[in-house]
């Protein structure tokens, strides 16, 4: 096939899938989200209005993005951005300048911080400065970990896309409504198979989960992580191990996909724990499905290192 002719056919394929999906493409929100939880709970609020996008996929650390052209060309025509805050996201700002696309600027009608309203855990007593590493000034940023808090989370984003399409707030709010009610029969079960970590000791390689574990009632008793975003030192480490050695009650040690994995696997090893790996990649489902299915990977994953399965 020569250069033109495959052009030809290419511009052909590309208009046919235009015109097809033109007509309810235009009926759609496009939104984009910064993190993968965000994005599923505003297709649970948005259903068929929205199409969303995310910035950090799932299995990418979400402190620390790597800014490139393609982001910014995901939010350049997009009706809403919403963010986790807490500045956890910050890099947005840079996507956001360089979109040019003033409806998602911060204070702008499309802008949505999800974190409004969230009771925040962590913040920090006194100044915070670089030589204490990558500590998030605000507090902890993690709360879409807790399911608890999907409420709030899900009423900052209905009333960001009800600002930009005021017309559609009914359907959002019976959308919200029912992802709620799905969300709240699950929530019994998933405090139910957690009731036996509730004897653990939970160490985390990065402090990603005290919402989670605040809302389950585990107790978590140290970081891998003694400064937010830095290697630990040899000197933590050893110190760590030599407080969990002896305890009595079983230890896991919980670690996500871009932690290091072999220094988390030493660790839960030379400390007698068993390594939980937590935040996996969704699988295929989406919205409030996806959400559900994150938090459901998370109390099994927990669950099952609880009970020694070898899988
Ligand atoms: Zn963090």
């Amino acid at each position: 096939m020569t250069r033109r002719s495959l052009g030809a056919l290419l511009a052909a394929v590309l208009l046919g899938s235009a015109l097809t999906t033109a007509g309810e493409a235009a009926a759609r929100l496009r939104v984009v989200a910064t993190i993968p939880d965000l994005a599923a709970l505003t297709e649970a609020v948005g259903g068929d209005r929205v199409t969303v996008d995310v910035l950090a996929r799932a299995g990418q650390n979400p402190h620390d993005l790597e800014i490139r052209p393609s982001l910014m060309v995901k939010l350049r025509r997009a009706d809403a951005l919403v963010v986790n805050g807490l500045d956890l996201d910050q890099w947005a700002d840079a996507v956001i300048r360089g979109a040019s696309n003033a409806g998602v600027v911060p204070g702008a009608p499309g802008h949505i911080d999800a974190s409004r309203g969230v009771p925040v855990l962590d913040v920090p007593a006194g100044r915070v400065d670089r030589s204490m590493g990558d500590v998030h000034p605000r507090g902890n940023p993690h709360y879409t970990l807790d399911p608890g808090l999907a409420a709030v989370v899900t009423q900052n984003i209905l009333e960001g896309l009800a600002r930009v399409a005021p017309a559609e707030r009914p359907v959002f709010e019976r959308q919200r409504q029912a992802f709620l009610e799905r969300l709240d029969g699950a929530m019994p079960g998933w405090q139910a198979r957690l009731a036996p970590v509730r004897d653990a000791r939970i160490v985390v390689y990065h402090n990603n989960f005290v919402y989670f574990l605040r809302r389950f009632g585990l107790t978590q008793v140290g970081t891998i992580e003694d400064r937010p975003g830095i290697p630990p030192s040899p000197a933590h480490l050893a110190r760590l191990i030599g407080t969990l050695r002896d305890g009595r009650r079983p230890l896991l040690v919980v670690a996500e996909p871009w932690n290091d994995q072999r220094l988390a696997a030493r660790l839960a090893e030379e400390a007698g724990g068993r390594l939980v790996v937590l935040n996996p990649k969704p699988g295929a489902s989406r919205g409030g499905d996806a959400y559900l299915a994150a938090v459901e990977a998370n109390v099994e994953a927990l669950a099952r290192a609880m009970r020694r399965d070898p899988s």
